[in-house]
């Protein structure tokens, strides 16, 4: 199963992306998590990629596809993948084309999750991510028992810099401008299928699951 995740950030691409990888055993490639990894372990790339993340901007499409190249190097792709974040412009799109031509392969599903920018813009900034395990409280919607420390492990939560509002409405223009025109590229394949992204991840998961009949 060969599945393409598209979505404005805040969308809940790479939680439903873990959720869909377990059941369909085939791994999940999410380059935002990839350069997240990079910028902690303060690699070349990593640094480079923290210049651009900060500002609510895209990575340069010649950084972007040499990672996603060498991730598709190794022999866990073969069986499958969900792509998560990835592409994001025309350019990218037309390298994964390239990757999967090498491969003797195609995509089985584009799955667009759609949720409206007001609602994304309040669900991000509410956002609190855990500095020890990662986890993602909501103010509003999943708060913490006490206020910045994580129920889960105990560690300090705090607002990760591309969740902050100003960095969030640049993230969204970016996504209208570069990133949505994908859908038009992928629906000429007939392989687009589009999801309401604003139900409870349940809700999501299960439209999810009906769409690409697995
Ligand atoms: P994400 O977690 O997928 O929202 O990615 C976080 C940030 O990483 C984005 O705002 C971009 O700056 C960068 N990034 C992730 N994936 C890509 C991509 N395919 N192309 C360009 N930049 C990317």
């Amino acid at each position: 199963m060969k599945i393409i995740l598209i979505g404005p950030p805040g969308a809940g691409k790479g939680t439903q992306a873990k959720r869909m990888i377990d059941r369909l055993g085939v791994p999940q490639i999410s380059t935002g998590d990839m350069f997240r990894a990079a910028v902690k372990e303060g690699t070349p790339m990593g640094l480079k990629a923290k210049e651009y993340m900060d500002k609510g901007v895209l990575v340069p499409d010649d950084v972007v596809i040499g990672v996603v190249e060498e991730r598709f190097g190794k022999p866990d792709c073969a069986g499958g993948f969900v792509l998560d974040g990835f592409p994001r412009t025309q350019e990218q799109a037309r390298a994964l084309d390239g990757i999967l031509d090498k491969m003797g392969t195609t995509l089985d599903h584009v799955v667009v999750i759609e949720v409206p920018d007001d609602y994304l813009v309040n669900r991000l900034t509410g956002r609190r991510t855990c500095r020890g395990c990662n986890y993602m409280h909501h103010i509003e919607y999943d708060p913490p028992k006490k206020e910045g420390v994580c129920d889960k492990c105990g560690g300090e939560l705090y607002q990760r810099d591309d969740d902050k509002e100003e960095t969030i409405r640049q993230r969204l223009k970016t996504y209208h401008a570069q990133t949505s025109p994908l859908i038009t590229y992928y629906s000429g394949k007939g392989i687009v299928r589009t999801i309401d992204g604003t139900g409870s991840m349940e809700q999501v998961q299960k439209a999810i699951r009906d769409a690409i009949g697995a």
